[in-house]
């Protein structure tokens, strides 16, 4: 049997590649969609077939309880909007997956994780890097120290946001620069390629070079953890040019993904060669890996918990520069 999902929020994510992907998944397929905008309606309608009843928008939404063909909703709006909608979904009963960053504070995403327990439903967040296969052997490599222990990582995640209207330079719905939107996977990075959990972060803010278009996020930072074996993961993030890097210096080699966080054209290699990999769909693997998860009724490799250890990093990373001290970190708690 496949799993029905509903889309909340047709923004670009939605559009351009979750609702391509599940035209090519095997666990899931996409049955609802839950917009603000009826002009999107009838596009959707004519090129997914999505049935008069299983569309919603954010006043009705919580009708969705009553609807058997849904079982899982996927939240794709701005930051700010996250923990509200995947609290509205479990109530519904509905398995939630959730975009990243998870919500904009611990606070909130412990209340999402609370409310998916509460229900007895799954929460997953949307951690598709997870079910790459150049990040699974980023992991592996680590895991099975093939070159001998983590000693330094370094990973960056910035583009240069054009658009000086969008939600992500507004707090209120972004709650924070490009540390929220993809710091984060860098801060993912860093974690399962030393494949430990930091106990300490510092953290800088860089001055802003274009003041009037990042006056309420931040443009550009830089932070470090520091992790229980020793090793130190430096990692950027900004709104002004692309980076994107994921590196990992081990005692006897090194290994490498660049164009680490990109949906496409990742380039693996180790201090012995390229990595051989054949690139994949990585959201529809995700979805196919959540919805597996789900029929099989066992706990998906991206819960909720998962993406709380981000927002404590993350949390922790804006007390560093606001107090300019080291910060200890309690991801296990
Ligand atoms: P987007 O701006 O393209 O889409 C946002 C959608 O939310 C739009 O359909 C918009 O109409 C709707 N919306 C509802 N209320 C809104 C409001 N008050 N203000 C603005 N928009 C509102 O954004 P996106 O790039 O699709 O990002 C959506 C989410 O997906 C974010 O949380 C983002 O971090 C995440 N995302 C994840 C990935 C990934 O690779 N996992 C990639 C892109 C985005």
């Amino acid at each position: 049997r496949k799993l029905g999902v509903a889309l909340i929020g047709l923004g670009g994510y939605a559009t351009n590649q979750l609702a391509p992907a599940l035209q090519q998944t095997q666990n899931i397929e996409l049955r609802g969609i839950v917009t603000g905008t009826p002009s999107k309606i009838p596009v959707w309608v004519e090129k997914y077939k999505i049935q008069d009843k299983n569309i919603y928008n954010y006043e009705n939404f919580d009708k969705i309880v009553d609807n058997k063909d849904i079982d899982v909703v996927y939240i794709v709006l701005p930051n700010s909007m996250h923990a509200e909608y995947t609290i509205r979904a479990a109530k519904a009963g509905k398995h939630v997956i959730c975009e990243k960053p998870m919500a904009v504070s611990v606070k909130e995403g412990q209340a999402m994780i609370d409310a998916c327990k509460k229900a007895n439903r799954q929460l997953a967040i949307g951690y598709r890097l997870h079910y790459d296969p150049f990040h699974l052997e980023m992991m592996r490599l680590t895991r099975e120290k093939v070159f001998g222990k983590v000693k330094l990582v370094e990973a960056s995640d910035g583009f240069r946001a054009g658009d000086p209207n969008q939600w992500r330079l507004k707090h209120a719905l972004s709650g924070g620069g490009p540390l929220m939107d993809v710091g984060i996977y860098a801060i993912q990075g860093a974690r399962y390629t030393v494949g430990e959990e930091p106990i300490y972060v510092t953290a800088q803010e860089f001055p802003k070079t274009e003041p009037e278009k990042f006056k309420d996020v931040e443009e550009s930072l830089a932070w470090q953890l520091y992790f229980p074996g020793g090793a130190i993961a430096n990692s950027f993030s900004t709104y002004t040019t692309g980076v994107n890097r994921l590196y990992a210096a081990a005692e006897g080699g090194w290994y490498e993904v660049n164009n680490a966080y990109g949906y496409r054209g990742q380039q693996g290699r180790t201090s012995k060669g390229p990595m051989e990999i054949t690139p994949i769909n990585q959201q529809a693997a995700h979805m196919d890996g959540v919805a597996k998860a789900i029929l099989e009724n066992r706990p998906n490799n991206v819960p909720g918990e998962e993406g709380l250890r981000d927002m404590k990093v993350i949390e922790g990373i804006y007390e560093a520069i606001s107090s300019g001290k080291k910060v200890k970190l309690d991801l296990l708690k």
